[in-house]
């Protein structure tokens, strides 16, 4: 069932009306068989100003939010470019690795990076171990 406010031209009521789908209300205005309630005329329409309106500030927000994060996003791909380039991949021993550099006194050239849990992160806090988290995008999605 579909709900419609529809129109009359001839006498400026306003009135909703339901309708098995929209071809229902095609067939009918075909046929003129939709009529004002109030004045029988078959000048009746369906009244769009406003799904439109809504429509139109839809497709705004969307498009606006989208070039948002397709701008993060080229940021974030850009921090992750740099860090595979200089930053050893450890995936999910990054919390042994990163002890390991801190309690080894190991100076590396290259820093680290992989995944950590939340958990894991504060624990390494707590130890005094510096960590940097970022949001990460798989590329490959799309
Ligand atoms: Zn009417």
């Amino acid at each position: 069932m579909i709900k419609y406010k529809l129109f009359c031209k001839n006498c400026d009521l306003k009135f909703d009306s339901w309708f098995a789908s929209s071809n229902e209300y095609e067939r009918l205005k075909k046929r003129n068989l939709l009529t004002c309630h109030k004045c029988n005329s078959v000048k009746v329409e369906k009244t769009i100003m406003a799904p439109q309106l809504i429509n139109s500030k839809t497709k705004i927000d969307e498009k606006t939010n989208l070039e948002k994060y397709n701008k993060v996003k080229k940021t974030i791909i850009g921090y992750q470019k740099f860090i595979k380039e200089n930053f050893k991949f450890v995936g999910d021993n990054f919390a042994y690795e990163a002890r390991s550099i801190h309690y080894n006194g190991k100076k590396k050239s290259k820093g680290i990076y992989g995944s950590a849990s939340k958990k894991e992160l504060k624990e390494l806090k707590e130890e005094g171990i510096d960590t940097q988290m970022i949001t990460w995008i798989d590329e490959n999605e799309n």
